[in-house]
């Protein structure tokens, strides 16, 4: 049994305003009101010496088009100004989220930039400023360590990527972001889940955290014995975690498994094979060459068999060197022989390229189709790739598939990519302004104790994005059962949802003014749901007047009075009963109490 080292790197968004401007943190994803483009713009004096993935960047010589908005978007994020100063409420939740970290509090807080160079940061860096350092947690029984706590600004969001330019969303740039490691004492996927649910619990107990997807993001970091650190980012479902973990670790074990058999691969170089094809039933290949394309093959001995070889379910090594091409020269279709006959390429067609090939027993190849010059490249890829796994597991960064498994994204980048950032003063860390959040399950706790949630549903009211307005809701309408105010506050949309077969947002204003009428009694529990129903199509103080209105005191009167008539020997409860049924919904329990009481003395 391998033991694996994992870590685990947490990005959480905050709900304050921008990191470095007074943009509000909120993304655009409408049409952009203007559209900047430029080069790279960091200098090679500027970055001192440029590492592995910079250059990896840098080699590209690509274009950026930016996406500005006016309401969310301002010279900073252009890089047209220096940072404002930091914001102090987001400073506030770092240095809260790192005591609740067990971390120890940095003296100064010293803004620093690190190198980005794939667009991402229109200065070619992004801030980031130590907190806090040397926390830790404890999950049943284990410590895991929390080396470093970080405040940093959210990188803009890419939109498309093109051979020729990238397109970038400047809305998300600079939207604080908490970044928290672990040390990679992680010994299982399942665990290494447990670590980031528990992180994240904590994250959302504070104040001003984003919820839903996109807002937290987890990089995971996963090595065995004899492999190496790879890097798997935008892991963004938690149900996910163990599995990419462990499919993580299927790729490196299979990968040292084939070790030894891809040192004896030797390679021929690429050849033109396009006039094998000229009337193939590969559509595309077909396509390719109709496009003036290519098709080029190379000759790679003692490979049968190994490009087949499944590495995580549903990705073999064909998939390995197909996404290395793909990220390094853009090449589009790649076929290997483990695969072939397939695709509408025929054994005819095999027994031709082998042939032209030279292939001997025990051979395979790699075809790729596409402009002349990127499959020649594509094929050179193909074999750096396969010399690079034949030192052993490459260390990289990898991107999580939605299916759990990864594919490749780029070098792993050095370490020397930060340097003070010149324009911002250092910051003396303020504990006055830094109240001490409560956790998520001690709420849950409280919920329950105090105002008498069952269990389940202080749960369910934690875990919710809903948490702080029913909270909210239960701590001032104290006439009304807390129980139900959660109930109702989770649940109203889907009962909506079911009855009246339709979809509607129902906003903390709405829910704020149909439980200050409960509260009031001007309104019932059963006509509470309708109110809600119709929120969408007309003001809520209009609904809970016309409710109000809906039985007049004369005619409220009148019922009781009949009730009382032919119900001579009836309990005061029984009446209640009787009349309630008749006005159901209409009118509050404690109206008719008051004047029944009224009537029966
Ligand atoms: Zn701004």
């Amino acid at each position: 049994m391998v033991k694996p080292k994992i870590g685990l790197e947490i990005h959480q968004q905050l709900d304050t305003g921008k990191l470095f401007c007074s943009c509000p943190s909120i993304i655009s994803d409408r049409e952009p009101d203007f559209i900047v483009k430029r080069f790279l713009r960091a200098s090679r004096s500027e970055m001192g010496e440029l590492d592995k993935a910079a250059l990896h960047e840098v080699l590209r010589e690509k274009e950026f088009h930016y996406y500005g908005y006016y309401d969310t978007t301002c010279l900073v994020e252009l890089d047209e100004e220096p940072p404002h100063d930091i914001n102090k409420e987001a400073l506030n939740i770092a240095l809260n989220v790192a005591k609740l970290l067990n971390a120890k509090i940095v003296d100064r807080v010293v803004v620093m930039r690190k190198i980005v160079l794939d667009g991402s940061n229109t200065a070619g860096f992004q801030r980031t400023a130590l907190v806090g350092y040397d926390g830790y947690i404890t999950l049943k029984g284990k410590r895991i360590g929390i080396p470093t706590i970080c405040l940093e600004e959210d990188a803009a969001k890419i939109v498309k990527r093109t051979p020729k330019y990238d397109i970038y969303n400047l809305s998300r740039l600079g939207i604080p972001l908490i970044e928290i490691s672990t040390t990679p004492d992680i010994e299982s996927g399942e665990v290494c889940r447990e670590v980031a649910e528990h992180i994240g619990m904590i994250l959302r107990s504070m104040e001003k955290v984003k919820r839903g997807l996109g807002t937290i993001r987890q990089d995971v970091n996963v090595s065995i014995p004899r492999g190496a650190r790879v890097e798997i980012k935008g892991a963004q479902d938690l149900r996910l975690l163990n599995k990419l973990v462990d499919y993580e670790i299927m790729r490196q074990t299979k990968l040292i498994a084939i070790k030894d058999r891809l040192t004896k691969l030797s390679f021929s170089k690429p050849i033109d094979l396009t006039h094998l094809f000229k009337n193939t039933g590969c559509k595309l290949v077909a396509g390719v060459i109709k496009q003036k394309g290519n098709v080029f093959g190379m000759r790679v001995s003692n490979s049968e068999g190994l490009f087949g070889l499944e590495l995580q379910p549903g990705k073999r090594v064909g998939t390995e060197l197909a996404e290395f091409g793909r990220v390094k020269v853009g090449i589009g279709g790649l076929f290997h022989s483990d695969e072939l006959p397939k695709y509408g390429i025929t054994a005819a067609d095999i027994k031709n390229i082998r042939k032209e090939l030279n292939c001997k027993d025990g051979d395979g190849f790699v075809l790729i189709a596409d402009k002349k010059e990127t499959a020649v490249k594509g094929l050179e890829m193909v074999k750096e790739r396969l010399k690079q796994l034949s030192q052993g597991v490459p260390s990289e960064v990898r991107k999580a598939n939605p299916d759990a498994t990864t594919s490749y994204l780029r070098p792993m980048p050095g370490r020397a990519r930060m340097y003070p950032e010149t324009d911002l003063p250092l910051i003396k860390p303020e504990f006055s302004q830094v109240k001490k959040a409560r956790l998520l399950t001690e709420l849950a706790k409280e919920l329950e104790m105090k105002y008498g949630l069952s269990k389940d549903l202080a749960k369910l009211t934690v875990k919710s994005p809903k948490v702080d307005s029913i909270v909210k809701l239960i701590k001032r309408y104290d006439s009304v059962k807390p129980s139900f105010i959660a109930e109702t506050v989770l649940k109203a949309e889907k009962e909506i949802r079911k009855e009246y077969k339709k979809e509607i947002k129902l906003s903390d204003d709405v829910f704020e003014k149909v439980f200050d009428a409960l509260n009031q009694a001007k309104i019932t529990k059963e006509n509470l749901l309708t109110i809600l129903a119709h929120s969408d199509t007309k003001d809520v103080d209009k609904l809970i007047e016309e409710m109000q209105a809906g039985v007049s005191d004369s005619e409220l009167e009148g019922v009781i009075l009949k009730a009382i008539s032919q119900n001579k020997d009836a309990s005061f409860n029984a009446l209640m009963g009787i009349v309630m049924a008749k006005l159901r919904g209409r009118v509050s329990g404690s109206k008719v109490a008051q004047m029944l009481k009224k009537h029966l003395k």
